[in-house]
């Protein structure tokens, strides 16, 4: 097996092997940018040294003969005394992973080429004793964990001898006694000296950037972001490249476009007289690239040219490294880069327009992840608010509110009608009436699996955590030094991480307001709202699937439909039993007589029915599914408690408690250990009579009330909870005879389908089949069946645990577990197509906007997903993406 590549081997496609770096940098070679000589050591040798702690066979001898051919091509040994060659070692894996891993700088360095260093720059002794010193303090962190604080201590104290603010001030006497008290600090730690022959600090360098593939920070990197843990990295062997030669040399960072707003321009910065790991570090303060204009034209120009090249050769945003040493300009890294959701559309839209990428690849190039962070409401920034500092953005909104440090002093305030910031050093399920109460969460530990990311996203409450500056005290907390105590303002941005002190302005989407049809155009951002425009365009042009919205009134349905539904693929009907209208639920339950069962539903009839009109009023044309009522009957009535206590004060006092008492009698009657494997859905409608047959009438009266007005209904009745194909063919007889007789010749048709939420429906869809006209997948329900988790209760005890355990990598609830409900949904798809060709299947839990599981329900061919209206243009984006 290769284990190394001459840049001159590799190209871009070889991410996988040669880690993001490694591949870029090939590539650029093979453009004949100007990229300084080296090679890369694959990540399969790395994946080889993690698994046996050695070096594969055959590396060492072909990590020579590359390092031969290196240092022939730039006529240097490695470190030879009078005339050295240096490399720099770095990692570079599949993904990136910005600053996790390690590189060392200089290698080749030692007390004598330390001097060939100095004659080669033109007897600059000040340059190879500040190359050295930097090796020694690279190499000594990196690869043998030296506290990296004991070296930039000592930095600083030699600079306060020299009463100097920077390090620029110091000469080359200056640094050559750093050099040995760096030395000094290294022996003392590592109990050997500063190793002294070039190759075995570049076998160690090697290895230990091997190693950091394992740190704790990369490994919990991985684990955030989901990157699988066994990839390896590649290492990079790289002829140094010296910025710190001089003012005529320098380094510095550049991006070809705004990876903020998406603008086309040169955004960048650089440091002069620096070596690469300063601008990052911060040590000085940068340039904005434009000056560099002024200070080497040249160099300006040839990098503006370059940059130009890579767009167009990567056909996308890059940013880059580079060095100019002595007026050579030089690349040292490229790769397509980062930006915000807002650029991601914006840049795009803008390459289609430039005829660079195809409309597909543009669609593909976003996601309904970023188009959902444009959708939430987002802080106002031109006032320039106190930043306090930065977590992870663990679930998306503007949040701001009242600092408080306990659940119960959260629900005491919100109760009050404050509006409150959860501050908590990490949580847990006792906290969780706490983070219900609260606009926002704020942790100091976890990342984004952590108890409260998972529980905050769950319910859709902002979240930051892991902000780790936070010092967190029992009734205040300090951060960079300022104390913010209980009942003080905060505002937490849950997409960036930031936060910030007192109440920031929060601005409203521009593009909701666009989706809403409500942005005028004098304040939009016109280039981010024309872009979203231009993808959802393509999106909806491309899609197999539907979108429908799950809403249960007029005005949620009139909303999704302006977000670009296509019908309701779930209106529940539970709200149409509440309010006014429990009273008349009491009378039904407590019927004595069927007469008057009959009495009270008929009482019910006239006022679901007025609901219905609206309904199918405002989604005229389009389909709407009605799902018959689901929960059990006891929800709709008084709590036990509540009603046993007023029955006992009733009698004490000797009040009449008479009807009290008996509802209290039903209420016992008809309590269950597992209401969610009780009494409801199709149960309901089988054991109380009537119940369905005024529900399907009411909706059938005023689909043909509308049809009479010259509207065009459409509804489609779903019958719940179905298990055994028998229970649906009994309501379906019930349901049909209904249907046709207030149907007679209005022209109007009702579909009759049913849930798929039961793992037996979904086994036997086959039967179920021949009893309905469409399958609706309540994932919801058969998540929690198919799992045997109740949703209620194991997201906020132990779903983070799961999640840390690696049992699953993101909650079932949020999106579809492909190999075991999502078998079960392939299941009933086949199945019941298989009897019913022309069977409509879709789906109507929460799973329908879920990105990942749009493309999951598009590959088993489903017809439409349904989701909250919010997540409408989610899902448009993700069904369109799912079909290029
Ligand atoms: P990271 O992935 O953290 O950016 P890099 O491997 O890119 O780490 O290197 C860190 C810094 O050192 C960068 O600024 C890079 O440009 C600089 N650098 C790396 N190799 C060389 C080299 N051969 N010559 C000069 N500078 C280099
Ligand atoms: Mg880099
Ligand atoms: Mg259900």
């Amino acid at each position: 097996e290769k284990y190394v590549y001459d840049f001159s081997e590799g190209h871009k496609g070889l991410k996988e092997l040669l880690g993001g770096k490694g591949a870029n940098l090939a590539e650029m070679t093979r453009m004949g940018l100007p990229v300084p000589a080296g090679f890369t050591v694959t990540t399969r040798a790395c994946q080889a040294y993690l698994a046996t702690g050695d070096n594969p066979a055959g590396l060492a001898e072909e990590i020579d003969s590359h390092l031969a051919a290196l240092e022939s091509a730039m006529g240097r040994r490695l470190g030879d005394a009078s005339d050295p060659l240096l490399v720099s070692v770095r990692s570079g894996a599949a993904f990136s992973m910005p600053g996790m891993m390690e590189t060392v700088l200089n290698v080749g360095l030692n007390d004598e080429s330390v001097a060939g260093l100095a004659a080669q720059a033109g007897g600059n002794e000040r340059f190879a004793w500040d190359s050295y010193r930097r090796l020694i303090q690279m190499f000594g962190k990196t690869v043998c964990d030296v506290p990296g604080e004991e070296f930039s201590n000592a930095l600083e104290e030699a600079k306060t001898a020299r009463g100097a603010t920077d390090d620029l001030h110091l000469d080359a006497a200056d640094l050559q006694a750093l050099v040995d008290r760096f030395k000094r600090i290294f022996a003392k730690n590592t109990g050997h000296d500063f190793p002294q022959d070039p190759k075995e600090q570049l076998r160690l360098a090697m290895e230990a950037v091997f190693r950091s593939w394992n740190a704790e920070r990369a490994v919990l990197y991985r684990r955030q972001e989901r990157i699988p843990a066994d990839l390896g990295t590649a290492v990079n062997v790289v002829a140094m490249v010296f910025g710190n030669l001089g003012p005529d040399s320098g380094t510095g960072v550049a991006f070809t476009r705004d990876p903020a707003s998406g603008a086309q321009g040169i955004y960048g910065d650089y440091l002069q007289n620096a070596q690469g790991e300063d601008v990052v570090a911060g040590i000085r303060n940068t340039i904005p690239l434009d000056e560099l204009r002024t200070l080497d034209r040249r160099s300006y120009d040839e990098l503006l040219t370059i940059m130009a090249k890579l767009e167009g050769h990567y056909r996308d945003l890059c940013d880059i490294e580079f060095t100019i040493e002595r007026g050579k300009l030089w690349m040292l890294q490229t790769r397509v880069g980062k930006r915000t959701a807002g650029a991601a559309f914006r840049i795009a839209a803008q390459l289609v327009g430039e005829g660079m990428i195809s409309l597909d690849e543009a669609l593909r190039r976003v996601s309904g992840a970023q188009l959902a962070q444009l959708m939430f409401p987002r802080f106002d920034l031109a006032a320039d608010p106190v930043a306090l500092t930065k977590g992870i953005g663990a679930s998306p909104g503007a949040a701001v509110g009242k600092v408080v440090f306990s659940a119960p002093r959260a629900v005491e305030l919100a109760a009050a009608g404050e509006q409150v910031i959860l501050v908590r050093r990490e949580t847990n399920p006792e906290d969780l009436a706490g983070m219900i109460a609260a606009q926002g969460i704020l942790t100091a530990r976890g990342g984004k699996t952590s108890h409260a990311a998972v529980v905050a996203r769950g319910m859709g409450r902002t979240c930051v955590c892991g902000a780790d500056q936070l010092e967190i005290a029992a009734d205040r907390f300090t951060v960079a030094g300022r104390t913010v105590n209980e009942g003080d303002v905060i505002s937490i941005d849950g997409t960036t991480g930031c936060v910030y002190l007192d109440a920031v302005p929060v601005r409203p989407s521009e593009v909701v307001q666009y989706f809403e049809g409500t942005l005028s155009s004098a304040e939009a951002e016109v280039p981010l709202v024309d872009a979203v425009h231009k993808i959802m365009s393509h999106a909806d042009a491309t899609r197999d699937l539907a979108v429908r919205t799950n809403a249960d009134t007029a005005d949620d349905a009139a909303r999704a439909r302006r977000f670009g539904a296509e019908g309701i693929g779930l209106c529940r009907t539970e709200h149409m039993f509440l309010g006014d209208r429990r009273e008349l639920v009491e009378r039904l339950i407590l019927a004595a007589t069927p007469g008057e069962r009959s009495d009270a539903l008929a009482a019910l009839l006239p006022l679901q029915r007025a609901d219905f009109v609206d309904l199918f009023r405002a989604m005229d044309g389009l389909p709407v599914t009605v799902r018959l009522i689901d929960p059990p009957l006891h929800e709709f009535l008084p709590s036990l408690e509540e009603l046993a206590v007023n029955v006992a004060v009733a009698r004490e006092r000797g009040e009449d408690h008479a009807e009290d008492a008996e509802l209290l009698d039903a209420v016992r009657r008809m309590h269950e250990q597992n209401p969610m494997l009780g009494l409801r859905g199709v149960r309901l409608g089988l054991v109380i009579p009537g119940l369905f047959a005024m529900q399907v009438r009411a909706i059938t009266e005023a689909a043909v009330q509308l049809a009479g007005e010259g509207l065009d209904p459409h509804p489609e009745i779903m019958v719940p909870l179905v298990g055994a194909v028998q229970e649906l063919e009994m309501v379906r007889q019930e349901c049909e005879q209904i249907v046709a007789e207030v149907v007679a010749d209005s022209g109007v048709n009702v579909l009759i389908g049913t849930m798929i939420e039961v793992p037996r429906a979904a086994l036997t869809a086959g039967q179920i089949a021949e009893a309905a006209d469409f399958f609706s997948f309540g994932t919801n329900d058969l998540t929690q069946m198919g799992w045997g988790f109740s949703r209620d209760d194991v997201e906020g005890a132990f779903f983070w645990r799961y999640l840390e355990l690696g049992i699953f990598g993101i909650s079932p609830f949020e999106s579809i577990d492909r190999e075991g409900v999502g078998r079960l949904i392939r299941i009933a798809a086949e199945e019941g197509r298989a009897v019913r060709p022309e069977l409509k299947l879709g789906v109507c839990g929460e799973h329908g906007g879920d990105p990942e599981s749009v493309h999951f329900f598009h590959e088993v061919g489903l017809d439409y997903v349904s989701c909250s209206p919010f997540r409408v243009p989610v899902a448009r984006l993700e069904a369109g993406r799912a079909a290029i």
